[in-house]
């Protein structure tokens, strides 16, 4: 797709509903909360009924969700979580699902946790070895869940050649990608063979860290309904309020996330040239392993990174209390600056094993970049880090 359509695409999904309010004329799109809509008459049914299986709130934010993704429709879902769980309901028992080793810690669980009940079958494989499109190809696999980047140390998986190796062994393959990390500025898997696009819009999307909500595109009609049938039968919507405060963030995205993804690369640097730091991951940087796909594959690095401190998990905690700008929390995407650490927030229901395998060691702290002056971003890493510098100095 031209340039030009894509920026014009971004334009429209900033727009989604302006202008458009038939009763006053309200620029922004109104806020509909009503449950249920008056009936003309006897079997003389109106565009919406009943708000579970359509609402004029939501529909605009998923609206706007295609349109920036390049899709036929999204449904709004109340969490990532529940857009995940949307998109599982497609799969039979004998399907098999493959999904990366080292996926956001809830999701890998509820695949388990599902596979184990006889929903489907599910491998956790490595999605980003040079060899991985074809290994995965090889088991014919209904549905291949791609999270790329992945969460949380930044591993790229080369959707356009799992996408073509999978839909060559096995036509009907369904591939789906959480698109969380970079929103749909910085990433178009559709545009690189995903039929299905998720989000958990609580991050990115929504931006402002005050809403828990998902998305699912789907990029045919066929797939839409189907999704729709389940969406509607499961109950797994968004609330109207949600969708209107996740518009209102939509409305920003483009703008945050650039001043965000350039604060990223600006920390990326800073760390990876201090002392104190291991290992900074970051596709930005020229030492990331991956760091020519993901050049080819996304518009940006994003504005997420991971990294581990020299020294333990008593390091790690030393360097977080003595930050005063970032905060430690379990989210990401928000026009604050946060940090997390994985092994014991995100990633702990994972499990150690598989910790272990997906490279969650106790010393790796990701961060989520705000939107705040970089000077003072810079200026509180440099100051914690002198502060646990010691004992790390020690080790
Ligand atoms: N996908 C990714 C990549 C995530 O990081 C998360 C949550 O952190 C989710 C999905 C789940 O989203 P939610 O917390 O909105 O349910």
């Amino acid at each position: 797709m031209s340039d030009e359509k894509k920026t014009y695409r971004r334009t429209r999904a900033v727009q989604a509903g302006i202008g458009q309010d038939k009763a006053f004329g309200a620029v922004i799109p109104p806020l509909y909360l009503s449950s249920t809509y008056k009936m003309k008459g006897f079997e003389d049914f109106p565009a919406y009924q009943y708000s579970r299986t359509r609402n004029p709130t939501r529909d605009v934010l998923a609206g706007a969700l295609a349109e920036l993704e390049g899709g036929y429709g999204a449904h709004i879902t109340a969490s990532g979580m529940a857009a995940l769980t949307l998109v599982l309901h497609l799969l039979a028992p004998d399907d098999l699902l493959v999904a990366p080793y080292d996926c956001y810690g809830r999701a890998y669980r509820l695949m388990a946790a599902l596979a184990e009940k006889g929903h489907f079958k599910v491998a956790f494989l490595d999605q980003y070895d040079e060899g991985a499109a074809v290994a995965i190809a090889a088991l014919k696999p209904k549905m291949v869940l791609i999270e790329s980047p992945s969460n949380p140390v930044m591993r790229i998986a080369d959707i356009a050649a799992i996408s073509g190796a999978c839909k060559d062994a096995r036509p009907d393959a369904l591939i789906v990608c959480d698109n969380t990390f970079l929103s749909p500025i910085l990433q178009h898997p559709i545009e690189l063979g995903g039929d299905i696009v998720i989000h958990s819009t609580t991050k990115f999307l929504n931006g402002h860290s005050d809403v828990v909500g998902g998305a699912v595109v789907a990029k045919t009609k066929e797939l839409w309904n189907d999704l729709d049938f389940w969406a509607n039968s499961l109950g797994l919507i968004g609330a109207p309020f949600d969708s209107y405060m996740t518009l209102r963030g939509l409305r920003t995205l483009e703008v945050r996330i650039t001043r965000a993804q350039d604060n990223a690369a600006a920390i990326a640097a800073f760390l990876e040239a201090h002392p104190a730091i291991a290992r900074v991951y970051y596709p930005g940087l020229t030492s990331h392993p991956q760091h020519a796909l993901a050049a080819t594959q996304q518009g940006g690095a994003g504005a997420m990174l991971s990294f581990t401190l020299k020294g333990g998990k008593r390091e790690a905690k030393r360097f977080v209390d003595g930050l005063r700008i970032f905060a430690l929390a379990q989210s990401l995407g928000g026009t604050e600056s946060l940090l997390n650490h994985p092994a014991s927030m995100t990633h702990v229901s994972m499990g150690a094993e598989a910790r272990e395998q997906a490279g969650v060691s106790d010393n790796l702290l990701r961060l989520s970049a705000g939107i705040e002056h970089i000077d003072d971003l810079i200026a509180d890493l440099q100051a914690a880090l002198e502060q646990a510098l010691p004992s790390i100095q020690g080790k």
